[in-house]
C-alpha cells in the first residue's frame, strides 16, 4: 500500500480587534433585528433570502432631504425617481410626502398613473420616448425634457394636432469638473448645443419652455459639481428671459447623490466622508440665490434624487449554505443571495452585518452567492466572526436599485416585505413562482414532445 503523503498542520490566524487608523475596531453588534422585527422571525415567515424595506427609514430620509432644500431655498419640488425603486408601495411612500414623479420609460409613466398621480406631476425624461409616449404625456400635460434633436422634431410635429401646448424642458449636460462627462444625454451646454435648442424651442412656437434640467450622473462625491451645474442652467434662464423675455418656470437639477453606501476600493466608509444633503443644498441653493434672478423671480427647484432617498431603507437578509476553505486557505462563505439579486455589489462594499451574536473572532473571508457563476461574488474581502450554516447575514443599504435591475436567473426571486412605521410586516411584492416565469413561455406544437 502506497503511503499517504502527510500534509502540515494548517494554522489560520483569527483576529480579533485589529487596530485601524483610528484605533481598535469598534464590531457593531449584531443585526437581530430590524426596525423591532427580528430578522430570525422574518426569515422563517417569509423565507430566505428576503429583501426587507424599511417604511421608516425612507420616511425619515425624505424629510431629512427635504429639510436641507426648503430651509434654503423657497420653492423646492422632490419628484420620485421611479427606475431607482418603483414597487408601488415604495413610490407612493414618496407621493404621500409630496413627491412627483419621474419616469423614463412609457412602462414607467404608465406606473405612475396607476399609482393615482395627478400627470400634471409627472416628469418624463430619457432618450428612448417613442410619438405614442409623447402623445399621451403632451396631453396630459406632464413635463417633457426633450433628450435629442430627433425628439425635439417629432414632438414639435405632434404638437400640431394637440389640443394644448406640450409642456417641455430641455436636458442640458455640461463640464462640472466630474469626469468622464456625461455628455450622452441632452444638450451640451459649452459647445452652444443647448442654446441651439432652445432657439429652435421658442421659435417653433409650438412648445411651451417650462424648464431646464441636468443630472450630472450618479453617486458624485463632489457637492461643488452641482453649484456648477446650476450656476451653468441658471446662466441659460438668465439668456431666455433677456432674448425672449420668456421666464421658465422651473430649474430641475436631477439626482446623482451619494447614499451612504461605501464604494469599492474606499478607505474610509461611505457614511462618514460622502457629501450630506445639506452639502448638496448648500452648494445648488447658493449658486441659484447668487445668480441673477429677481427676487420675487425664482424658478421652482425641482430634484429627481433616487439612490440617496432609498439605499439605506432596503435590506438583505441571507443564509449561510456553507464554508469553505480555497485552495489559498483562505475562507469562503458561501449564502443564498446572489448578485442576480445585489447588483450593486459590483459597485458597493455594502455593510454586512450577522444576525445572531457572534464571539470575537473574526477571520477574512470571500462571500459568494448559490449562482453557478464565477462572477457570482458578493464580496471579495470582508472581516467576518465565525459563521455556520444556516447562521444569517443581514446586508445592509440595498434599496436602490437592486430591486429594479435584479435578475431571474436559474433562482426565483424572493418576497419583499415592507416593515412599517408600526413594525408591522407586508409584502410588497410575492416571490415568484415556476408559472410567474413559464406562463409567458410559449412552445410551438411540433416541440411540445419530446419523445
Ligand atoms: C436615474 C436618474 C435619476 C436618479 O438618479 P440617482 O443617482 O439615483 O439619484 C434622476 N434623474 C434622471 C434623469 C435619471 O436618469
Amino acid at each position: 500500500m502506497e503511503k499517504k503523503q502527510y500534509e502540515r498542520p494548517h494554522l489560520i490566524k483569527l483576529e480579533s480587534g485589529m487596530p485601524g487608523k483610528f484605533g481598535t475596531r469598534n464590531d457593531s453588534p449584531p443585526a437581530t433585528h430590524i426596525d423591532g422585527v427580528m430578522v430570525k422571525d422574518l426569515a422563517a415567515k417569509y423565507g430566505s433570502p428576503l429583501f426587507v424595506m424599511s417604511e421608516r427609514t425612507i420616511r425619515s430620509t425624505y424629510r431629512k432631504a427635504y429639510k436641507a432644500f426648503s430651509t434654503r431655498y423657497p420653492k423646492v419640488q422632490f419628484a420620485w425617481s421611479y427606475k431607482t425603486n418603483y414597487l408601488s408601495a415604495i413610490c407612493n411612500i414618496f407621493h404621500q410626502e409630496g413627491s412627483w414623479a419621474e419616469v423614463v420609460s412609457g412602462f414607467e409613466y404608465d406606473k405612475v398613473l396607476a399609482n393615482g398621480v395627478d400627470p400634471g406631476k409627472i416628469i418624463f425624461n430619457g432618450p428612448g420616448k417613442s410619438a405614442e409616449d409623447l402623445k399621451k404625456a403632451a396631453e396630459n400635460g406632464s413635463l417633457i425634457h426633450i433628450d435629442h434633436l430627433d425628439e425635439l422634431y417629432m414632438l414639435t410635429d405632434l404638437a400640431g394636432d394637440m389640443k394644448r401646448k406640450p409642456l417641455v424642458a430641455i436636458r442640458v449636460n455640461m463640464d462640472t469638473g466630474i469626469y468622464p462627462m456625461w455628455d450622452r444625454f441632452g444638450f451640451n451646454y459649452e459647445n452652444g448645443q443647448a442654446w441651439d435648442a432652445i432657439n429652435k424651442i421658442m421659435l417653433s412656437g409650438k412648445l411651451e419652455l417650462a424648464g431646464l434640467h441636468t443630472h450630472i450622473g450618479t453617486f458624485i462625491m463632489s457637492a461643488n459639481a452641482y453649484g456648477v451645474a446650476a450656476s451653468k442652467l441658471a446662466d441659460l434662464a438668465l439668456n431666455i428671459q433677456q432674448k425672449f423675455n420668456h421666464n421658465i418656470r422651473y430649474i430641475d437639477m436631477g439626482g446623482g447623490f451619494a447614499s451612504k453606501n461605501t464604494l469599492k476600493g474606499s478607505y474610509l466608509p461611505g457614511s462618514d466622508t460622502n457629501p450630506t444633503f445639506d452639502d448638496y443644498a448648500e452648494a445648488i441653493t447658493t449658486a441659484l440665490v447668487n445668480s441673477g434672478f429677481k427676487p420675487d423671480n425664482l424658478p421652482l427647484l425641482i430634484l429627481e434624487t433616487g439612490r440617496a432617498l432609498v439605499d439605506e431603507a432596503g435590506s438583505i437578509i441571507t443564509t449561510v449554505i456553507a464554508n469553505k476553505r480555497l485552495s489559498t486557505g483562505r475562507r469562503a462563505t458561501i449564502v443564498d443571495a446572489g448578485v442576480n439579486l445585489l447588483f450593486t455589489s459590483f459597485w458597493y462594499q455594502h455593510p454586512i452585518t450577522p444576525a445572531q451574536g457572534f464571539s470575537q473572532y473574526r477571520e477574512e473571508n470571500t462571500i459568494y452567492g448559490p449562482l453557478c457563476m464565477n462572477i457570482d461574488c458578493l464580496r471579495e474581502s470582508i472581516s467576518l466572526p465565525l459563521l455556520n450554516k444556516g447562521d444569517q447575514l443581514v446586508i445592509h443599504y440595498t434599496g436602490a436599485y437592486n430591486l429594479t435591475q435584479w435578475m431571474q436567473f436559474i433562482t426565483l426571486r424572493p418576497n419583499v416585505v415592507m416593515i412599517d412605521m408600526d413594525s408591522k410586516t407586508h409584502i410588497i411584492r410575492e416571490g415568484e413562482t415556476v408559472t410567474s416565469i413559464t406562463g409567458l413561455e410559449k412552445t410551438p406544437d411540433f416541440l411540445v414532445n419530446v419523445k
